[in-house]
């Protein structure tokens, strides 16, 4: 069967060379007599697979050396929890941004910890933008500043970095993360999903400013004390092996292909296809305010819930997959990561001219 243009939000498209790889090494991984999978992760082959691992996801990010890097598990949303747990012990305060659902939710988990506030949010716009602050924003003693610098559902993005003064800021770049470069410095920890940029579901990647480490509350279970998983080079306890050696060859591919720059250019050129697109004609709606637009995560609506979903039935039979919005936003979103080929962007914008064309509106 022929592979489709998979628009999904996540888990997501990973390069096809990546997957041939994998697949010519899934039953015999080098001289190691066995999978990958099958390997003990204390073992000489799966040592130089993390530590390979780790090192060119420093050299692509240009990660500073004062930067803790780990791979752990529970996904995006146990960092929701993790974060106020070992960050949240100063004051016992944290400001976030509110941009949408999942700065919500962890701005929900983090109230169970401390004094945790709304400094901005756009929900009143229905997450349509970004919403704009200062550094008089946030509480001066504020332990950190939390931001979800890529909204996947919205289809929003920072395009700046807050201000936050001394105050650290936490990022959850899931949806962003590798999509461009981003200067490391100006965070105090980020993290992310492995499933929508890097990986298969099942690893989340810490990164972490090493002074903000080792302040984690006694009740911390040990499965979320960063210090204890840096201590033990994320190998506590057996690690998500497979997601790390697939994230590996992720990070090589992007390597070999001249790194975040040449990325974001990629990004950059197949979001600008299907934007101006858009800005072009008046069939579709782009709702969400053009500053705050995503490079990753690209949101339209016809305006007719019918023909939506219509949209995304005959789409998915032409071999462009996944389109339908997130079931709390409706619409349609196309996910277009790193892996999707410029041509998989090419092949949406003739569909949406074809379909407009053939569905008049009443
Ligand atoms: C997908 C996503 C999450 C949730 O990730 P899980 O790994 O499913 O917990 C959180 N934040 C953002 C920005 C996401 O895109």
């Amino acid at each position: 069967m022929k592979r489709v243009f998979n628009f999904s939000a996540g888990p997501s498209m990973l390069p096809l060379s990546v997957l041939e790889k994998a697949a010519s090494e899934m039953v015999c991984y080098g001289d190691s007599g066995m999978s990958v999978m099958e390997m003990s992760h204390r073992s000489a082959f799966y040592d130089e697979i993390i530590k390979s691992a780790e090192a060119l996801l420093r050299k692509i990010m240009n990660i500073p050396d004062n930067y803790k890097v780990l791979f752990l598990q529970g996904g995006a949303s146990t960092q929701f929890a993790a974060v106020p747990l070992n960050l949240m012990n100063g004051s016992g305060k944290a400001d976030y941004i509110l941009s949408g659902q999942f700065s919500t939710k962890a701005f929900k988990e983090a109230q169970k910890y401390g004094d945790v506030v709304a400094a901005a949010s756009s929900k009143e716009e229905n997450f349509s933008r970004i919403p704009e602050t200062t550094r008089e924003s946030f509480r001066p003693d504020a332990d950190y500043v939390h931001i979800c610098f890529n909204n996947t559902i919205y289809g929003t993005k920072y395009n700046y970095i807050p201000d936050t003064g001394d105050i650290p800021l936490v990022a959850d770049m899931s949806s962003c993360i590798i999509s461009e470069p981003v200067d490391v410095s100006k965070f105090g920890l980020i993290y992310a999903g492995a499933q929508k940029n890097m990986a298969p579901a099942g690893l989340t990647v810490v990164i972490v400013r090493e002074d903000l480490i080792g302040k984690a509350r006694d009740i911390t279970p040990a499965m979320l004390d960063y210090k204890l998983m840096a201590d033990n080079g994320s190998m506590y306890n057996t690690p998500p092996c497979y997601c790390i050696y697939i994230a590996k060859l992720v990070y090589e591919w992007i390597d070999s292909m001249g790194g975040l720059e040449e990325m974001k250019k990629r990004n950059e050129k197949k979001a600008a296809l299907l934007y101006d697109y858009l800005d072009s004609q008046d069939y579709y709606i782009a709702p969400v305010q053009k500053e705050s637009r995503s490079m990753m995560n690209v949101t339209f609506v016809t305006g007719d819930a019918e023909l939506d979903k219509k949209f995304a039935s005959e789409a998915a039979k032409a071999g462009l997959q996944n389109l339908k919005g997130h079931r709390s936003v409706g619409g349609m979103r196309a996910s277009i990561y790193n892996a999707m080929p410029y041509e998989g962007v090419e092949a949406l914008v003739a569909f949406m001219k074809k379909f407009a064309q053939e569905n008049p509106k009443a």
